[in-house]
């Protein structure tokens, strides 16, 4: 996006046109602009595009994250974006919690640059849904340490454990232990697990 001039742009969206119905390019372009927007105010900003990150001790633990403005030292902006448009994914859930998935990829790409931020901002971007408005928080690196330290590694080494509980809710949609092995799963009123809308991987 920061590497394509507008003509770049044109030829792009034209050859898009040939395999992708308008309703899905007008979406692309209006979420480019959104994205656009989400620069911080420097010159310094760079942008990543489909940045593969890691959790740094717990390599099995990663991810694509889609966009993200890195402004060292003042800003880093995560951006997700979601072309469902069955689960509204919220950035903060109405108990409070911060959406897990772009916790983690925060968290990953903060690592990279030793959390030398000023602020993070989460943003979602579900054109399909919330056509206006992107998703937003703003929150401290500070933040990101706590729920890697506290939240994230113990909760996957809980996950170890052999005795380790399995708790179903609407995190089981993407486990795929869903159908075959989980009885727990099985067992449980699945017809309205209370966060389903809460999760929407890409
Ligand atoms: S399906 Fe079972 S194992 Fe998978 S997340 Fe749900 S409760 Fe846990």
């Amino acid at each position: 996006m920061n590497r394509l001039g507008t003509e770049d742009i044109e030829a792009e969206v034209k050859q898009a046109r040939i395999f992708w119905p308008p309703s899905m390019i007008n979406h692309a372009l209006d979420s480019m602009g959104k994205i656009v927007a989400l620069r911080p105010d420097s010159d310094y900003s760079e942008l990543l595009i489909e940045r593969r990150v890691r959790i740094q001790a717990v390599p099995e633990c990663y991810g694509t994250l889609d966009y993200a403005w890195v402004d060292l030292w003042n800003r880093l902006v995560v951006i997700d974006y979601k072309y469902g448009q069955g689960h509204a994914v919220d950035v903060i859930s109405i108990a409070g919690e911060l959406n897990p998935q772009l916790m983690i990829y925060a968290t990953a790409l903060a690592e990279e640059y030793d959390f030398a931020f000023e602020t993070v901002q989460i943003n979602i971007v579900q054109p399909r849904i919330r056509e206006k408005v992107p998703q937003e928080i703003v929150i401290t690196p500070r933040d990101l340490i706590d729920f890697r330290d506290n939240v994230l590694i113990p909760g996957i080494d809980a996950t170890k454990q052999w005795n380790a509980a399995t708790v179903p809710g609407g995190h089981c949609r993407w486990c795929p232990a869903k159908d075959v092995a989980c009885f727990v799963w099985r067992d449980a009123d699945s017809t309205a697990p209370a966060e389903e809308s809460y999760f929407d991987f890409d």
